[in-house]
């Protein structure tokens, strides 16, 4: 009986989708970065938009299936000690004169990624192949959203080292889907960026510098709310689970003063900001003739025997006390009369 409830318990609390920036921003992240976008662009990005913001989330389903994937998402700036930021290379050939590729993989090659699949993206724009176009542009705005995160800098990366267990997803995913509805997500227009390598290591500072309140806040709030008001029970995908409660997320939220929104419309108008300067870079390719060419848009498969054991962002499941195990898997289940 035992182990059928521990086999139970870890079906209940396997999370039901795996998020960073929550799916819900990587979407709109990348749909709102289309009407940023000038007019020579914007007919061909509004024309695939769905396809644009669906597959904002890929490179996430990809960390489970691609070796090499997952640290692609991230970069822990304290994992090189005091002053990292300032000292870090911002170039990939001059990181590799430093350290091991190894060693940076490992630490998460967050920013240097961005400059890469942007140059990818670049190539795709001389070579006119809609498909490859429209897939980095997919990409590099997932990739550019999490360096906007303060979360994907830091190898505290879900409050494990700071007992704060479960807030990467608080903060990426709890507080937009609850709270973005009144955002402001104006950015104006795209800008070229003539050095984006500096532009997304900018990023993965303000981000790190936001860290300390991200971390701290919560704390704060915290010691106001008992743990039953702190959490309460939400119903995905046909399981109830636990969730920090509205009331906590609103508080905390508050406490942060317009935060999360302007990480997100920072990250958006860098997403503009690439595109644009990536096509500029390819000689601002004819993108309308593009637009009345059928094509088939392959679907990405993810497709693996064994998830690979990667870094899991904001696993929930850890942290979870037996007792409270229990309640969620009890409240989840429990039926009168059975
Ligand atoms: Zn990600």
């Amino acid at each position: 009986m035992r182990n059928f409830l521990s086999i139970i318990l870890l079906i209940f609390f396997i999370p039901v989708e795996i998020k960073a920036w929550g799916f819900f921003a990587h979407r709109k992240i990348n749909r709102q970065a289309v009407y940023s976008l000038p007019p020579e662009m914007i007919g061909f990005f509004k024309h695939h938009i769905e396809y644009i913001t669906e597959n904002a989330v890929n490179p996430d389903r990809r960390r489970y299936a691609v070796l090499g994937e997952a640290e692609k998402h991230y970069i822990d700036v304290d994992s090189y000690g005091d002053s990292a930021l300032y000292y870090l290379p911002r170039y990939w050939h001059q990181a590799l004169e430093f350290y091991t590729e190894e060693e940076l993989r490992k630490k998460g090659i967050g920013p240097w990624n961005v400059y890469l699949t942007q140059l990818a993206l670049t190539e795709a724009f001389k070579r006119k192949d809609i498909n490859a176009i429209l897939r980095l542009s997919a990409d590099l705005g997932h990739y550019i959203g999490d360096m906007n995160v303060p979360l994907h800098t830091t190898k505290n990366y879900n409050g494990q080292l700071t007992n704060q267990y479960g807030i990467h997803g608080f903060w990426e995913s709890r507080i937009p889907e609850l709270l973005a509805e009144e955002y402001d997500f104006f950015v104006g227009k795209a800008d070229y960026l003539e050095r984006p390598q500096y532009t997304i290591w900018d990023a993965v500072t303000w981000a790190h510098m936001a860290l300390d309140s991200v971390l701290h806040f919560e704390r704060i709030v915290s010691s106001r709310f008992s743990e039953d008001k702190k959490y309460s029970f939400e119903e995905r995908g046909g399981i109830n689970t636990q969730v920090y409660s509205k009331e906590f997320t609103k508080a905390y939220h508050d406490m942060l003063d317009g935060q999360v929104e302007r990480q997100m419309k920072r990250a958006i108008k860098m997403v503009a900001d690439f595109w644009y300067t990536a096509w500029i870079n390819a000689g601002q390719p004819d993108l309308n003739a593009l637009v009345n060419i059928q094509t088939e848009l392959p679907e990405e498969k993810f497709e693996y025997s064994k998830p690979l054991d990667v870094r899991e962002h904001d696993d929930m499941a850890k942290k979870e006390s037996p007792s409270t195990l229990r309640r969620a898997f009890l409240s989840s289940i429990w039926r009168p009369g059975l």
